[in-house]
């Protein structure tokens, strides 16, 4: 049994509408599919889920809001024509979209996730319709009747433990089970929504919950590739990844797949794949538990930029019981989180994201700690972008540092820093945002020839 799941993209109108139906229906395995709200249909274009929330700000703003929600009824109307679908599957939508309006808005976070919740909920409709005018039974399923239960912070909730048990009853359906991804219910009958892009948290519990053989995402790239391709244009994909390889990338901007959205299918050890719905027959990315073999490859080189460094010296600070400590509980106290703390023995560095970080606040941070701290120096370096190489293989292979700083040093790219040994699969270089391009490129040759 597949799950499988269609982002925005894949759903953005009705060629690509016809295109998932043609994947849900061509393999007897995919017994539940799990669809977001139609998506952008060219660059300049606004994603249904946006749509509902201007929609919403403008009740709670007390405008007229009738063209706005008719904006979302023509996305629907546009792929219920196209596909030449009963007029009753709009008529419902708009009614249902109307509906919401009307509703209790005096909590503006519930009010504002009962809207954004209606881009899946009746995309889910239209594609059982679609499915079922082809001659396959399908059945849209609301997350509220299969027991999907989400704690109440509107707008980032939380799974609730006991959803497990009950959404292991869709295993039984003997139809194609077509869920609205991105929603859920509290146990007060309000409808709640994960995070941004939580279709894919949708996608990875159910296939939890059934104890799916896969987990299929899919999206509008045929693959996870080895390093970004608008910087290394003939880029290979990767095959397989593990799931640790895929968190280290992600977190340095590889952004195919939501990292933790997919661990309710790691923790059932679950395969994912990530797939394009434009073109289904290849094999995209496997994200398994374990690699088989560990070789020595490095699968991807990952780049981030929009880092900054506070570098703080002090004599002797590796004698002082606690600089560290109170170091760091300024950035608590500031409400400010870190990435890493390379550092020396008279020396420290914090690495953050710089928009954490405004003018008022640096000079407010930088203060606090040359006034409390008793250090003979700081300084901030802003523009520092970080590059990493990640692989499973890595730690059982020699000469990959080696490797590494010698394309650096053919790149010309001075190492700001580096990174090495906290993490097993991965090595990381600060190098000036500048530069990054360069070091991703020279690196790319040096790890995929
Ligand atoms: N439609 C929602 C969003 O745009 C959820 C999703 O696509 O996964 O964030």
């Amino acid at each position: 049994m597949k799950v499988c799941k269609f982002g925005g993209s894949s759903l953005a109108d009705a060629a690509r509408v016809s295109m998932v139906c043609d994947i849900v229906s061509s393999d007897n395995d995919r017994r539940i599919a799990v669809v977001s709200a139609p998506g952008k249909r060219d660059d300049r274009d606004t994603k249904v889920t946006d749509l509902l929330i201007t929609c919403a700000m403008k009740k709670l703003a007390g405008e007229p809001y009738e063209e706005a929600v008719e904006r979302v009824v023509a996305r629907f109307r546009e792929i219920q024509v196209e596909l030449e679908l009963e007029e009753s599957v709009i008529d419902d939508i708009q009614a249902d979209l109307f509906s919401r309006m009307e509703s209790d808005s005096s909590d503006s976070g519930e009010f504002t996730d009962l809207l954004k919740a209606a881009g899946e909920d009746n995309c889910a409709k239209l594609v059982a319709s679609a499915l079922r005018a082809r001659g396959c039974n399908a059945k849209y399923v609301n997350p509220r009747d299969a027991g999907m239960l989400l704690s109440d912070e509107f707008g980032n909730a939380e799974l609730l433990p006991e959803s497990y048990e009950n959404l292991a009853g869709l295993s039984d359906e003997s139809d194609v089970i077509i869920f609205p991804g991105f929603f859920g219910y509290t146990r007060g009958g309000k409808v709640a929504t994960f995070p941004r892009g939580g279709s894919d948290i949708t996608g990875s519990i159910l296939a939890a919950a059934v104890k799916a053989d896969a987990y299929e995402n899919f999206t509008d790239v045929d693959s996870v590739f080895a390093a970004d391709p608008r910087i290394v244009p003939d880029v290979q994909p990767i095959k397989e990844l593990t799931f640790r390889e895929m968190r280290e990338l992600a977190y340095a901007g590889f952004s195919v797949l939501h990292d933790e959205a997919i661990v309710p299918a790691v923790r059932a050890g679950i395969p994912i794949y990530v797939k394009n719905t434009g073109r289904p027959s290849l094999p995209g990315t496997k994200i398994v538990p374990q690699h088989v073999d560990v070789d020595s490859r490095v699968v991807g080189i990952a780049c981030s930029d929009g880092f900054c460094t506070i570098y703080v010296s002090k004599y002797l600070m590796n004698r002082e019981v606690g600089f560290g400590r109170r170091l760091l509980q300024v950035l608590e106290e500031e409400g400010l989180s870190y990435e890493h703390t390379p550092s020396g023995i008279d020396s420290m560095s914090i690495i953050l994201r710089e928009d954490a970080l405004g003018a008022e606040k640096e000079k407010h941070v930088l203060d606090r700690m040359r006034n409390e701290l008793g250090i003979d120096d700081v300084d901030i370096e802003r523009g520092l972008a970080l590059v990493m190489i990640v692989g499973e293989g890595m730690h059982y292979s020699v000469g990959v540092a080696a490797k590494a700083t010698k394309a650096l040093s053919d790149a010309e790219v001075n190492i700001e820093m580096m990174n090495q040994g906290s993490s097993e699969i991965s090595m990381m270089f600060g190098v000036k945002a500048e530069d990054r391009k360069r070091a991703v490129e020279y690196l790319y040759r040096a790890f995929f020839g």
